[in-house]
């Protein structure tokens, strides 16, 4: 069934950037100036509805396929039929449902408590800026004390006694599914009352989640920034939950682990040491965030809450998982080797990102004076020398490799642990198709001539 295609009012995504400046920002979210078609991506409404089925299916298949008695072979169907739950309560438990809303809450009671900076993001449609409050580094290491606090007690004390701690860490790999389905339906119900929200009156809609398919809006996201009150719900879901949960669940395979071997093994602790660094390097660099086409074009439905507190909690640590019960049998030859290749994207991933960040907020400052740019009509310059000279994503080309190290750790067992580099290179190859779109629509003739300037897009020499 072919998505319908009507003309009606358009958003302004494929307005030039003077136009959108003049566009009307908002309204009950329908109505801009320039009647348009529906621009569609991920296949339309069918693509998001295949998407939105899809995803749940895929967290259930990497649950089995990285699980200690599952071999994973290509043709073994048999034995992912074997390991599929019989039971509901294998898949959903309201206990674990209850824990996703205490540990959401216990986040945005964080976000409000703890001391913040607060910045203004991007200008927006309308000539207005929002204002964010920044405090997710403090959450970070708030949260680590609180989970220390006890469940390292019972790791001094004897490892396989009670733990009585109020949440024990060993609950999140005993419960790893149904927390998972928990986040899956909490994110659900999210995206149902975003979309509903999104209908009330002075609603400020992005610029792809106004078509005429109401299904694909609720995928796509149709408000820009929900918020409650100064709570912003978009950046707040960014950054809290889901990626504190991420390293959170790490630390609760290695204390698993440590539990059932009396040690953790260092492949164990190196992945908690290198996705534990991805997560803070976020936070830290909280602000940066606000730049990011998530937060000035995407608007918030399904697909970045889904994204936010679901997929990246429950497929980023595939790895950690996987170590709690399988030996990778890496040397420490191959271990240090990794250790090197993720420190070096890590540099690169931090510097080139700090880079265009510092250009961006002073192009005349004393870190960034010495680059070579390139002027443009839209009076923005473009960088064209340090890291963005050597490619035009060079910043995706470094996280591509920081998370390859990560799949590294797991060892050569399965292509299931693998799984983050194969999704992230795809994610990683669209997004940046997603940007140079939206580029060329920012700067016209400007960006082509960037790209004669900056000739490779991931790979310098190569691609
Ligand atoms: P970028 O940081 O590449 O930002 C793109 C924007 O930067 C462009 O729209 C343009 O905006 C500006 N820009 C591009 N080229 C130049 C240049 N030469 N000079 C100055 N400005 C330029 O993309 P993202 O926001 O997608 O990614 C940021 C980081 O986050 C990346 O390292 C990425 O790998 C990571 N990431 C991680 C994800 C995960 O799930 N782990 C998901 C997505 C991203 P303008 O000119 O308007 O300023």
């Amino acid at each position: 069934m072919a998505p319908t295609r009507r003309a009606r009012t358009r958003s302004s995504a494929s307005l030039k950037a003077d136009e959108v400046a003049k566009s009307p920002a908002h309204g009950s979210g329908t109505q801009d100036a320039v009647s348009k078609e529906d621009h569609f991506e991920f296949g339309g409404p069918i693509g998001a509805l295949g998407i939105m089925f899809l995803l749940p299916c895929v967290i259930l298949f990497l649950f089995i396929a990285a699980s200690k008695d599952y071999k994973f072979v290509l043709t073994n169907y048999k034995g992912l039929l074997d390991q599929l739950p019989k039971k509901v309560d294998q898949v959903w438990e309201g206990e674990a449902f209850i824990v996703i809303l205490i540990w959401f809450s216990f986040h945005v009671l964080l976000e409000r408590v703890l001391y913040c900076n607060v910045v203004e993001g991007t200008v927006l449609r309308d000539g207005t800026r929002l204002k964010y409050r920044l405090s997710g580094h403090l959450a970070f290491w708030v949260t680590y004390l609180v989970l220390a606090h006890g469940n390292l007690g019972v790791i001094e004390n004897d490892p396989s006694k009670v733990n009585l701690h109020p949440f024990p860490l060993e609950y999140i790999y005993d419960h790893y599914l149904q927390l998972a389905m928990g986040a899956v339906t909490f994110s659900m119900g999210l995206s149902v009352y975003l979309f509903s929200k999104s209908f009330r009156k002075g609603a400020m809609l992005a610029e792809g989640g106004d078509t005429s398919s109401h299904l694909y809006n609720f995928f796509i996201g149709r408000e820009l920034n929900p918020r409650i009150g100064s709570f912003d719900l978009k950046e707040f879901c960014e950054l809290r939950p889901g990626l504190i949960g991420w390293a959170t669940i790490n630390a609760g395979c290695a204390f698993k682990q440590y539990q059932l071997n009396g040690h953790i093994s260092t492949a164990m602790l190196l992945i908690n040491i290198f996705q534990g660094i991805y997560v803070w390097d976020s936070l830290y660099h909280e602000r940066a965030i606000l730049s990011t086409m998530d937060i000035t074009t995407d608007g918030f439905g399904f697909m970045l809450a889904f994204g936010d507190l679901a997929w990246v909690p429950f497929t980023y640590s595939l790895q950690a998982r996987f170590l709690v019960e399988n030996d990778p049998g890496l040397s420490p030859l191959q271990l240090a080797l990794i250790t090197l290749l993720f420190a070096a994207s890590y540099y690169a991933f931090r510097s080139s990102n700090s880079e265009k960040d510092a250009f961006r907020r002073d192009p005349n400052g004393s870190d960034v004076q010495h680059l070579k740019t390139m002027p443009t009509a839209r009076g923005r310059k473009l960088l064209i020398s340090g890291w963005w000279g050597f490619a035009r994503k060079i910043n995706y080309t470094a996280d591509l490799c920081m998370g390859l190290s990560w799949c590294l750790l797991t060892g050569f067992h399965t292509p299931v642990t693998y799984f983050y580099f194969i999704y992230f290179f795809i994610l990683l190859v669209h997004r940046a198709f997603r940007d140079d779109h939206s580029c060329s629509q920012k700067y016209g003739a400007d960006w082509e001539k960037y790209k004669s300037h900056v000739p490779y897009l991931f790979i310098p020499g190569v691609i």
